[in-house]
């Protein structure tokens, strides 16, 4: 295949995401176009971009960025020659990146085969077992009926989660640890998948205590190479959405970490990966890895990966989407060996969210918005400013802090200067909450699972 150069590059999302690309697209000398909703009229990613236009007016805040005639249309119009979809909204929609190909549009991520193996988690779960890759013991059907529920159950044992085969962000997955809750868990389960994914089926696995979630970063180009970037440790979670990242893991010894990436590398060849993606892991307490799910795009945590590794995965994407080889001079990756890890970085998710009240997210006009800065702080934001306004049609994210250094005591260190130097008043966030995280001494032990924040109310504090 030849390279065909990108002139022109829409980003079919909005917020710290569409900033993100545009920037990468500005560097690598692209020109940039936005795409904003009515609710999003006076929205920071909309002048981010050279042209900005209009979508879905009408439809609502969230369907806007899903209107896929008309983003394609419009991309068509304004001679876009690629469209990079971000996390979320079309990112993961195979008939998009169809309908992409069909205007003769690149879409900036995997074939539309590629995401329909690896999108749904059942169909990822068979990838996985085909490639000798262990997974958490589960159903390999989404389940039909109670029957088959309690069959499992009966040779599992509780607890026992039920999962989204669509699922996402923590959303269609229920933990049952008795038979009550294992039904009532399908069928909640089933209905807020129906609602969130349009697509109520669910499986079951065994429910892991406690374990750590590594997950590992994997980047493809279109001639058949493929390489990682090592792993992520998403472990800091609440209610099973990641709150803070970091890189490396900390409770990796060298063969595990080569173990980890191997796993993740067996999947990515088996289905032949282009573009970027991650292949997500648990790891129990007795040190065995179980792969869990891909995600087929750029993830929100990209950052920790890109300080350590001293790349820029955005434009790798952008790259890899013209045609050109992983080892081309304008990605540079001759094989893994050029790929190095140096240093630690952490990522916080600052929200508008209520610690004090369940996380409730929070909205209004940000009065006063003054940011951290200095050595070692990387800021990704989506609509930080005094002015702006935050709304309850999207997520609560405000901006994300990317803290590195030689060490994790340094990027922990320097995490926690960046929270205590941001000031924002007018909306409530969870800057407290995050400060209370990472001075914890189980956080700076590095000994933190999955259940750390559920397990320490105190936090919230
Ligand atoms: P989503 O796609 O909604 O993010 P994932 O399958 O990636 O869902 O899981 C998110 C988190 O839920 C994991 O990081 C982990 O904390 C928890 N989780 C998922 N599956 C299991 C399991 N089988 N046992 C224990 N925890 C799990």
């Amino acid at each position: 295949m030849a390279v065909k150069k990108f002139k022109k590059i829409m980003a079919a999302n909005r917020g710290e995401i569409a900033i993100r690309i545009f920037r990468a697209c500005t560097e690598l000398g692209i020109k940039t176009v936005a795409i904003y909703s009515e609710e999003d009229n006076i929205s920071l990613h909309r002048y981010k971009a050279d042209e900005a236009y209009p979508v879905g007016r009408g439809k609502g805040p969230i369907d806007a960025y899903l209107a896929i005639d008309e983003i394609i249309d419009l991309a068509r119009k304004k001679e876009v020659d690629a469209i990079h979809p971000g996390y979320g909204f079309l990112s993961e929609n195979a008939e998009f990146a169809d309908a992409c190909a069909r205007a003769g549009i690149t879409f900036i991520g995997p074939t539309p085969e590629i995401q329909r193996r690896l999108g749904d988690k059942v169909s990822a779960r068979a990838v996985a077992i085909e490639a000798g890759v262990p997974v958490v013991p589960g159903t390999e059907k989404p389940i039909e009926n109670e029957e088959e529920a309690l069959i499992f159950a009966k040779e599992a044992g509780y607890p026992i989660i039920v999962k989204a085969s669509a699922g996402g962000g923590g959303r269609g997955m229920r933990v049952a640890r008795t038979q009550r809750e294992l039904l009532e868990g399908l069928k909640s389960a089933a209905s807020e998948a129906q609602a969130s994914f349009g697509n109520a089926a669910v499986f079951l696995e065994k429910y892991l205590e406690r374990p750590k979630h590594i997950e590992v970063q994997i980047m493809g180009d279109t001639h058949g190479n493929i390489v990682h970037f090592f792993e992520r440790d998403c472990s800091i979670q609440r209610r099973h959405q990641k709150v803070i990242e970091m890189a490396p893991s900390l409770s990796l010894k060298a063969e595990q970490r080569q173990n980890v990436c191997d796993m993740a590398m067996k999947i990515a060849q088996a289905v032949g990966y282009v573009n970027a993606g991650t292949v997500e892991f648990l790891l129990d307490q007795q040190g065995n890895f179980y792969f869990i799910e891909t995600n087929p795009r750029i993830q929100v945590e990209h950052t920790v990966t890109e300080m350590v590794t001293q790349r820029n995965l955005v434009q790798i994407q952008i790259r890899v989407a013209e045609g050109h080889r992983l080892s081309d001079p304008e990605i540079g990756i001759s094989g893994q060996e050029d790929i190095e890890l140096r240093g630690f970085a952490i990522q916080s998710r600052v929200t508008t969210e209520d610690p004090q009240n369940s996380f409730a997210p929070d909205f209004g006009t940000i009065k006063v918005y003054r940011t951290a800065a200095g050595y070692g702080v990387r800021l990704d934001a989506g609509q930080g400013y005094a002015g702006a306004q935050v709304t309850p049609h999207y997520d609560s994210l405000l901006t994300k802090i990317t803290a590195f250094g030689r060490s994790f005591r340094d990027a922990s260190r320097t995490m926690h200067r960046a929270l205590q130097e941001f000031r924002i008043r007018g909306v409530k966030t969870n800057i407290g909450f995050l400060e209370n995280v990472i001075t914890h001494p189980t956080f700076l032990a590095g000994t933190c699972d999955t259940s750390f924040i559920d397990s320490h109310p105190e936090l919230f504090q």
